[in-house]
């Protein structure tokens, strides 16, 4: 099997499964998802897929699984998303959010790039090895419909599926090429804490006047929040860095080369005060931080209104490296508050997403990282994690698997945002690529088994 013949069959079926992107599968507005997930289980069984099922015991969206025979004894658990974003603002789109568009040498749909576009690309490649001789490798699809509002089941699913999802090594959903069109590997990914805060400190607004004996709410919280952080990022609260893992000598080989562009950085956003940081590289991998997202209180309107509001409010989250716990964390936070006085400042815990890195030195990341080379050549980049977060964490921690993200979008692609589009011949690079890693997994198990 040459490359050449992966190119020109997945030239002929970029089309294919098409019909995908039409389905409206919004999950923040209840939409098409039942036939959603039975499409995915037809389709599976068009496939010759072993099993191909719908999961609903633990609630929320069904879970699609299926799962499909090889020839070696390795197994790759792909995970991915059927939902999609809501299509708004509708009058921003140049063509029907859910009428894939080719124009330009681009593929335009909502949920193209995030993440039908994914899964078209794997189902490509599986209909590949099913109409020329079979899969190399076990392959099983976990595909939710209920990412794009949190995964709030995922969990749930992942633990009492422990059995039917036991796989070797686990592909994530998404990846791409990154702004200087370098295609990346990706080992892990932050993990979030996000909560809010409030303080009351009367049961109305007092006349400004009398700020001479009474207490203010809206003072009251900065200075708690102020009290969380000191200016140039460090968070002060006792024990907060304690569970960050060491970084092995690949990870920090990594960063040391990572080429960061400060003032590209700054330009993009129009920053108006100097970075917070003299190492932005590593506090991007393995930086943990405290960020307020909002802060309300008082009067807010035009004009002049004297008054010392009674009460104050704030969201907040922090990003958090491998090793930490969101949960242990959000309780640090608290502790630190009574320590630190403000006993009447209210938490209220929203969400949390364990951080994790797989082993950038695992047999898998070099596979993967030998296979983007044969179809990219030299722009290939392997990153520890990401510095945003996503719902990987239950696989890792249950399954064991080493996690990678590879995909087939790049910088430009806007997912969520209108006009949503990838490039074809990132599309089909992608797809030649994942055939390629499967037939040399395939491989490696066999050389296994010798
Ligand atoms: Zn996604």
């Amino acid at each position: 099997m040459t490359e050449h013949t992966f190119y020109e069959y997945v030239k002929a079926h970029t089309t294919d499964f098409f019909d995908y992107i039409r389905f409206r599968s919004i999950s923040a507005q209840n939409q098409e998802i039942p036939e959603t997930a039975d499409w995915l289980v037809q389709q599976f069984n068009a496939l010759n897929a072993q099993q191909a099922t719908k999961w609903n015991d633990q609630g929320g969206n069904p879970v699609v699984f299926a799962e499909f025979k090889g020839h070696s004894d390795k197994t790759i658990l792909f995970y991915n998303h059927y939902d999609v974003q809501p299509p708004e603002p509708l009058a921003e789109w140049r063509s029907d959010p859910f009428e894939p568009t080719v124009n330009d040498g681009k593929i335009y749909a909502r949920g193209i790039c995030d993440d039908k576009g994914e899964l078209m690309s794997r189902l490509t490649a599986i209909q590949y090895f099913q109409t020329h001789g079979g899969l190399p490798v076990n392959v099983k699809f976990f595909v939710e419909g209920g990412e794009e509002v949190g995964s709030p089941h995922i969990e749930d699913y992942v633990a009492a599926h422990r059995e039917a999802l036991s796989s070797d090594v686990c592909i994530w959903e998404g990846g791409g090429k990154d702004e200087n069109d370098h295609f990346q590997i990706t080992c892990g990914l932050k993990g979030i804490v996000d909560f809010d805060l409030s303080v009351t400190t009367a049961d109305k607004d007092i006349h400004s006047s009398l700020a001479a004996y009474a207490p203010n709410a809206a003072w009251r919280l900065v200075q708690a929040l102020a009290s969380l952080r000191s200016p140039d990022g460090k968070v002060l609260v006792k024990g907060f860095y304690d569970d960050i893992e060491p970084l092995d000598d690949t990870t920090r080989a990594f960063i040391s080369k990572m080429q960061f562009n400060a003032e590209k950085a700054a330009n993009n956003v129009g920053l108006k005060r100097s970075l917070i940081t003299d190492d932005p590289a590593y506090q991007l991998v393995n930086g943990a931080t405290m960020t307020i997202n909002g802060i309300s209180s008082g009067y807010e309107g035009d004009g002049i209104k004297t008054i010392i509001p009674k009460a104050a409010s704030a969201k907040a989250d922090c990003r958090l490296a491998p090793g930490q716990d969101p949960e242990k964390v959000f309780d640090l936070i608290s502790k630190q508050l009574v320590a630190n006085g403000f006993t009447d400042v209210k938490l209220h815990y929203n969400i949390g997403e364990k951080p994790f890195r797989t082993n950038m030195n695992d047999p898998f990341v070099k596979l993967n990282e030998r296979v983007a080379k044969s179809v990219y050549g030299n722009n290939v980049a392997v990153i520890p994690n990401t510095p945003g977060g996503g719902p990987a964490y239950p696989f890792y921690d249950v399954l064991h698997d080493p996690i990678l993200m590879v995909g087939i979008h790049y910088a430009g692609s806007g997912p969520h945002a209108p006009n949503e589009h990838i490039r074809v011949t990132d599309y089909q690079q992608g797809t030649v690529f994942m055939m390629e890693l499967l037939d040399a997994y395939g491989k490696e198990g066999e050389a296994d088994a010798k």
